[in-house]
């Protein structure tokens, strides 16, 4: 499929391309990737490179041949490994003049508000420098609350962040492969059916975090920016180019309907839920065809525990999540208030001029 010229570009690399065996840096491999992304920058697009492989070089340097489990040991890896990989980028970089710009990230500083846009002004500040930033997760300081968990993620959450047209999820795997029917690599996804999720299956890499199951849902995230999503191996020579020149092997997700704004995708996929609504059935269409705010009176139960202003989610009859949304009552209150029409919940609350549970504005069908 051809592709428009891109203006911003995220790269996103995973370890089993960067290193050879376990934990060596293939730094021929990243060269050619720098000299590729020198190339894309000279026709005038914004590149942020994803890269992955901290923890593999460390492991590498340590004389590790498994993944450590306890998670001191996997970010004493990833404290080792990060320098080493940048080193590794920039000598990549010099022969084209470009400089490296190391971001470190975990899920915590995309998610309050205030240190999100604060994440997105330093990267833009970056690349108006000229820079190349290249992205990693924070692992060295990384815990279960505050981790993305895969790089495939974190670099969908940064296309979405800066208003990407073009997010490369370039591994080891070559792309969406259709296992139960031609076996052959799916070239366009035009949307994302529970048919395509079931192609995708997790990770066996030793090194490796995602798998295709990580990579199908962050290139929901992406797609929902208005990113296209490419799923490509990164091995293949002159991919970028070839991938973006619309002649490149891999699967192309393309991106449908109108983009959420800014702030709702920082409110749908930046969050953690900190617990569910759960709604009838008379709700739903209410909530996905009319596009309306949730109200008291279609709640039937409420799990979890959360604040007036935490992001809960919005769950079907069956438990399927319909929506995200910030919720405008606490979690007891929502307990209390649950199928009360908005006549019988006034006289509880003097005064307030809104109740709706979630409003409309706060609401993002997924
Ligand atoms: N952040 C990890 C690393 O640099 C990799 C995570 C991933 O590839 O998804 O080793």
């Amino acid at each position: 499929m051809k592709t428009t010229a891109p203006k911003r570009v995220v790269i996103k690399l995973g370890t089993g391309v960067l290193t050879s065996g376990i934990g060596q840096l293939n730094t021929g491999r990243i060269a050619d990737l720098a000299a590729d992304v020198a190339g894309l920058r000279a026709t005038g697009a914004e590149v942020i490179v994803v890269s992955s492989g901290a923890v593999g070089l460390g492991m590498g340097r340590l004389g590790l041949r498994k993944k450590p489990a306890a998670v001191s040991r996997k970010q004493a890896c990833a404290a080792i490994g990060q320098s080493l990989l940048m080193q590794t980028w920039q000598r990549g970089f010099d022969p084209h003049g470009l400089t490296a710009a190391q971001v470190l990230l975990t899920h915590e500083d995309l998610r309050g508000r205030d240190r999100h846009l604060g994440v997105k002004a330093c990267l833009e500040e970056l690349i108006a420098y000229g820079t190349i930033p290249v992205i990693n997760e924070n692992d060295t300081v990384s815990a279960a609350e505050i981790k993305f968990g895969d790089n495939d993620t974190l670099s969908a959450m940064v296309a979405s962040l800066v208003g990407a047209q073009y997010l490369l999820i370039l591994s080891t795997a070559p792309g969406l492969i259709d296992m139960k029917g031609t076996g052959r690599i799916v070239p366009v996804v035009e949307k994302i059916t529970p048919e395509i999720e079931a192609m995708a299956g997790g990770t066996t890499d030793v090194t490796a975090t995602g798998g295709m199951i990580s990579k199908i849902s962050a290139a929901k995230i992406a797609l929902r920016a208005g990113c296209g999503v490419f799923i490509a191996g990164g091995a293949e020579p002159d991919i970028i180019a070839r991938l973006l020149g619309g002649t490149g092997p891999g699967t192309f997700f393309v991106p449908s309907g109108l983009p959420l704004d800014a702030r709702k995708r920082w409110l749908a996929y930046f969050q953690r839920p900190h617990g569910g609504i759960q709604v009838n059935a008379c709700a739903v269409p209410v909530l996905r065809d009319q596009g309306r705010s949730l109200l008291a009176i279609g709640i039937t139960g409420v799990t979890g525990h959360f604040s007036e202003g935490e992001i809960v989610n919005i769950l079907g009859p069956d438990g399927e999540v319909l929506a995200r949304g910030m919720a405008a009552f606490d979690s007891r209150e929502v307990r209390e208030i649950a199928g009360l029409s908005s006549e019988e919940l006034k006289p509880r609350y003097p005064g307030r001029k809104r109740l709706e549970v979630v409003h409309r504005d706060n609401l993002v069908l997924l």
